[in-house]
């Protein structure tokens, strides 16, 4: 920002969904003149309105991991399976599988899981912070991982112990201890691990309260497409839109999702993303309310009590951007949340029109957050996997501090938007 009688510094984000809105929010806290330019404000098309709102420091493990590409091709045999790559002639595709491919293993494993640790737990505090100051509700009573199967037990008490490694606090349960947790609901797990420290909220709570804090400190909002920029030389110096207006700002912020790979494009940036489509239910009126969010483990499904209603989602597909339904898939939700809470049947969920989102996947798992190469005034943001919700506040904390120019007191250098050339 500049001093005295010089102008405000503008800032133009681009994508309003939470990492655009986080971004921006921070940028017009500290006095910049902040335009968000969202094609779609109600977030239905990205992954922003219908995932489970859970705020997730015990997710250190990147997407990128051992075991995970044995796992996956299992699941893919199954129709109704939780995982799913489509098998395309795709140069892009097949770039993200080949970086996938070399990241997943233990070194990186190793590599990645402080810095996930320090995002998160920094989002976490922001998120205290924000919520208290903007009026929406964070509910901190922890998250239950579920499992039916020993091996699963198994595979999640390693979890914890790297987790303790790394300061984070989880706790081993049982049976027993489960009906403490949820003693109104029938729950079919073995035991699992609470994550005391990862908490939900509603996600559109969480949005419309940073778009109210934008507002209130002088940022606006464009409806519209963003679809180039405008430069003077080399030099990036606005976004053109798709109804012809040319928005100009001494910074800009890409955060679109899965759809900043197109405007990257255009900036010379290759920055390998895939949408990892989910779908999500929301149940208005629950047979059994539920007092904490939880994660099935051999179903891979998210359940998240929200006020008076409950949310389940689930599904991974590797998809490009592809937003089409699989009903298989839709059935194989229903039927694992089932699994785990007897209470609830399939007709629970008739009539329960379900929402499909898409995850900007890096091939690594890691967000991209950073100098676009080459682009002094042009930040990329994005590539959040399955935790944008849960790490959008130091995301745009971070963005903010970029465009500061102050040092970054989290290390970016991993999540350099140009890492894969
Ligand atoms: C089923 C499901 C459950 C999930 N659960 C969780 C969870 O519990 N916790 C968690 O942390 N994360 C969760 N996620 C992941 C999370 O939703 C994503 O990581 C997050 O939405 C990414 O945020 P984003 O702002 O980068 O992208 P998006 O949410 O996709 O937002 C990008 C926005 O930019 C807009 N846009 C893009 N390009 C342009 C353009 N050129 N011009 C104008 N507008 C543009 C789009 O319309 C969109 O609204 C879940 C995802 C799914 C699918």
């Amino acid at each position: 920002m500049t001093a005295g009688n010089e102008k405000t510094e503008s800032v133009v984000v681009v994508g309003g969904g939470v990492i655009g809105l986080a971004s921006a929010y921070y940028l017009a806290k500290s006095g910049r003149k902040v335009t968000v330019i969202e094609r779609d404000p109600s977030l239905l098309s990205g992954g922003s309105a219908g995932n489970a709102g859970m705020v997730v420091p015990s997710h250190f493990i990147p997407l990128a991991a051992p075991g995970v590409i044995g796992q996956g091709l299992r699941w893919m045999l199954d129709p109704k399976g939780p995982f799913f790559l489509r098998p395309r002639i795709d140069i892009d595709l097949a770039r993200w599988i080949w970086i996938f491919f070399r990241h997943a293993n233990a070194k990186h494993v190793a590599a990645s899981e402080k810095l996930l640790c320090d995002l998160s737990l920094q989002s976490h505090r922001l998120h205290q912070e924000l919520s208290k100051g903007e009026g929406y509700t964070l509910t901190e009573r922890g998250l239950l991982m579920l499992c039916q199967s020993e091996k699963g037990l198994e595979e999640e008490t390693e979890v914890v112990e790297a987790a303790h490694r790394l300061g984070l606090e989880a706790e081993l349960f049982d049976k027993e201890r489960l009906r403490e947790f949820e003693p109104d609901a029938e729950v079919a797990a073995a035991g699992g691990v609470w994550w005391k420290q990862d908490c939900h909220l509603t996600p559109l709570d969480f949005t419309n309260a940073l778009r109210k804090g934008i507002s209130r400190d002088g940022g606006t909002f464009v409806e519209d497409d963003a679809v180039d920029f405008i430069r003077e030389g080399k030099e990036v110096i606005g976004v053109k839109t798709a109804a012809g207006d040319s928005i100009e700002g001494d910074r800009i912020v890409l955060a679109g999702g899965i759809a900043t790979i197109k405007l990257a494009r255009k900036l010379g940036l290759r920055m390998p993303m895939q949408g990892g489509k989910g779908y999500s239910f929301t149940l208005p009126k629950p047979r059994k309310s539920l007092r904490l969010c939880s994660l099935l483990k051999e179903g891979r499904v998210a359940v998240t009590p929200m006020g008076d209603s409950l949310r389940v989602a689930g599904t991974m597909e590797i998809c490009g951007s592809d937003t089409s339904v699989s009903p298989k898939r839709l059935e194989g939700v229903v039927e694992n949340f089932c699994r785990f809470y007897p209470d609830f049947t399939k007709a629970d969920f008739e009539g329960i029109e379900p929402w499909v989102g898409l995850r900007p996947c890096s091939p690594d798992g890691l967000p991209y957050l950073g100098h676009v190469p080459g682009q002094r005034r042009v930040i990329a943001a994005t590539g959040h996997v399955m935790m944008g919700l849960s790490l959008a506040p130091a995301t745009g904390w971070l963005v903010e501090k970029l465009v500061s120019g102050e040092v970054s007191p989290i290390g970016l250098s991993q999540l350099d938007p140009g890492r894969f050339g």
